[in-house]
């Protein structure tokens, strides 16, 4: 089912730099396919400040970093990017043609003349639930992401996890319609304490006191089956006590974890698990693949935003010079008609 897609550019990282980069590519006119791991764009902006105002962003005087991420992704879509999210980029070889391959654990194939690394501190995955036979109901009754509402209905559901994305899966699954409702919603934490926006909150614990959810107080320490199927969680209750937690469906919902791992697999010279580039070009000690934004290192780094967006405009420049192997010109946006053109304003 999964084609090869051949491409000029590839953008790892759908983070404010990775958008950023989509755009000074588009500029110098290539298309860009965009990978994240994340099902949404803008990396640690949306995911880890996305309420919260910044206040250096040049000529910004102060925006919420959604509101950042939604003006990149706005700036960038006359380039038409091809986005390929909930997808985590495992490897990037290079081919007997010189080309590089670019391959994704979800099965899509890229083969790509440059790519540009905007992998910030890691892909952002969700935090593994760990118990032994866990895994094996991955799928059928554990879910890290739910993609159908349907199947909630009537059963048992367990809800596991105390900050913002447990709560607001509870939320959802409260508020399904009765034909898609659950049996029972259940919140597992290990502390009867939870993080969440106010107004989230305040919703929580009015089902709760209503009774149409409940709360389970402990630590998962195991499963227990049953004809095949999980039956239920071993919980280490607070007063050192053990009970089972009878479920159903599974929906694990503790945070995301930025995992670098693969970006350190991939033949790329590292300094303290950051990648070395070239400050003239960003540039990595592989030809065609630049690194750009919080993942590179080069004396005077800062892990900015600003800092990001210059690394992205002269990867851009080097990579068009790389491709075409002729010095491009500086154009200026206020001015010239390619450009305009390529922006759609003409
Ligand atoms: P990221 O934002 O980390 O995005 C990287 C993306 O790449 C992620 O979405 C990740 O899932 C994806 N990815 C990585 N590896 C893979 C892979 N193998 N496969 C698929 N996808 C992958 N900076 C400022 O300038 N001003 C501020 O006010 C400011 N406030 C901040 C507040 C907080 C709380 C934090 C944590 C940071 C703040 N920063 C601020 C720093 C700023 O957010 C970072 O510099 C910026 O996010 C870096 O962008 P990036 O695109 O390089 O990386």
């Amino acid at each position: 089912s999964h084609h090869t897609i051949d491409t000029d550019a590839v953008v790892v990282g759908a983070g404010p730099v990775g958008l950023f980069q989509v755009f000074q590519l588009g500029l110098q006119g290539l298309q860009t396919h965009v990978i994240d791991a994340l099902p949404a764009l803008g990396g640690q902006c949306a995911q880890l400040y996305g309420d919260k105002a910044i206040y250096d962003i040049p000529a910004l005087s102060a925006c919420s970093g959604h509101e950042l991420v939604q003006k990149l992704a706005q700036q960038c879509a006359p380039f038409a990017p091809q986005w390929h999210l909930g997808e985590l980029v495992n490897s990037i070889s290079r081919q007997a043609d010189g080309r590089l391959e670019v391959t994704t654990a979800q099965g899509t194939r890229l083969l790509t003349r440059t790519v540009f690394i905007a992998a910030g501190v890691g892909a952002f995955m969700p935090r593994p639930l760990k118990l032994a036979g866990l895994d094996d109901f991955l799928g059928q009754q554990v879910f890290y992401e739910l993609h159908d509402a349907d199947m909630l209905a009537g059963q048992h559901v367990v809800i596991h996890g105390g900050g913002d994305s447990a709560i607001a899966q509870v939320l959802e699954c409260a508020s399904l319609p009765p034909a898609q409702r659950p049996t029972s919603i259940t919140l597992l934490h290990r502390r009867n304490t939870f993080e969440a926006p106010a107004d989230m909150l305040a919703q929580f614990e009015e089902l709760r006191a209503q009774g149409l959810i409940q709360v389970a107080v402990g630590q998962a320490t195991g499963i227990q089956t049953h004809a095949g199927k999980l039956a239920a969680l071993t919980l280490l209750a607070p007063d050192g006590s053990t009970q089972a937690l009878v479920l159903d469906i599974l929906l694990v919902k503790l945070g995301l974890l930025p995992r670098l791992g693969p970006v350190t697999e991939w033949g790329l010279t590292l300094e303290r698990k950051q990648l070395e580039v070239d400050t003239a070009t960003f540039a990595t000690n592989s030809p065609g693949i630049y690194a750009v934004g919080d993942i590179v290192t080069y004396p005077g780094k800062r892990k900015l935003l600003v800092c990001g967006f210059h690394e992205a405009t002269l990867a851009a420049f080097a990579a068009i010079e790389y491709l075409t192997g002729q010095t491009t010109p500086l154009e200026y946006t206020s001015s010239s008609t390619r450009l305009q053109q390529r922006l759609g304003i003409y």
